[in-house]
């Protein structure tokens, strides 16, 4: 479980911009994972609960020699035509309004220079005269922002590490080694890891309380 490292020139101006969406990874072309929830930019790329647990398929996307990309949709509860069709009308405010400030209060106010350079609009241009190709670009990137991933954050960063002592070198009722009488395993020690949401505390305590009991009888 740990932050992903972004390629994209825009992550130091984003670092600790949060807000909701839904995350997805990509292989290639193919989605083959999507969380909700709070997503926090770094400097160096993105972090947060829904994109902590992708670090794993960028690992195994990577070391398959694939490309890993990201994609954000910043308005998971909304269809592309409802976004679309809320611009259109934001957009059509009366007077000299840009379209950076059009975005005002509708997205983190970091991010929308940032999404309209990446979808080609002046972010000064009149928001009552865009091209309608500006306005389906903009759409496009409100509700799937592609970024390419370049890697994770290090084993450092780690709040859980992959790997460890093998399942099946373990006696699973007593967490006692298979190859050596009297040594007990525990926690993290174990090649065994999960999601966020407490899974891993909750292994680390039941497996400790197993191993420890168990060992003290031995
Ligand atoms: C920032 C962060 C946030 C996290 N948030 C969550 C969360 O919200 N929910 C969740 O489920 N999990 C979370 N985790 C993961 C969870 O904390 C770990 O999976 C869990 O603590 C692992 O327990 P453990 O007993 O195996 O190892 P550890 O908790 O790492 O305990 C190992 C202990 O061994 C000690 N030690 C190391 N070497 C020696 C030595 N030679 N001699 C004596 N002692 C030694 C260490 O000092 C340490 O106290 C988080 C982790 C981090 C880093």
């Amino acid at each position: 479980l740990t932050g992903l490292v972004l390629d994209g020139s825009f992550t130091k101006r984003l670092k600790g911009v949060r807000c909701q969406a839904a995350v997805s990874i990509l292989r290639g072309e193919r989605i083959v994972r999507t969380e909700a929830g709070e997503i926090q930019f770094t400097e160096d790329g993105l972090s947060g609960i829904p994109v902590l647990g992708m670090a794993r398929s960028v690992h195994e996307i990577h070391s398959a020699g694939e490309n890993a990309s990201i994609q954000i949709n910043l308005f998971p509860e909304w269809s592309a035509a409802q976004v679309s069709a809320h611009l259109a009308e934001r957009f059509r405010m009366p007077g000299d309004v840009s379209a950076g400030d059009a975005l005002v209060s509708l997205i983190h106010k970091r991010l929308i220079p940032v999404l309209l350079k990446a979808c080609g609009v002046d972010a000064g241009r009149n928001c009552s005269n865009l091209p309608g190709s500006g306005l389906e670009n903009l759409v496009t990137i409100l509700t799937g922002w592609r970024i390419p991933v370049s890697g994770t954050r290090s084993w450092n960063d780690a709040q859980v590490t992959a790997g460890g002592v093998a399942v099946d070198e373990i006696r699973p009722q007593t967490l006692e080694s298979a190859r050596l009488s009297g040594l007990f395993f525990a926690g993290e020690l174990i090649d065994v890891d999960g999601d966020c949401g407490g899974y891993n505390l909750q292994w680390a305590w039941s497996s400790g309380r197993v191993a420890g009991t168990h060992a003290a009888r031995s």
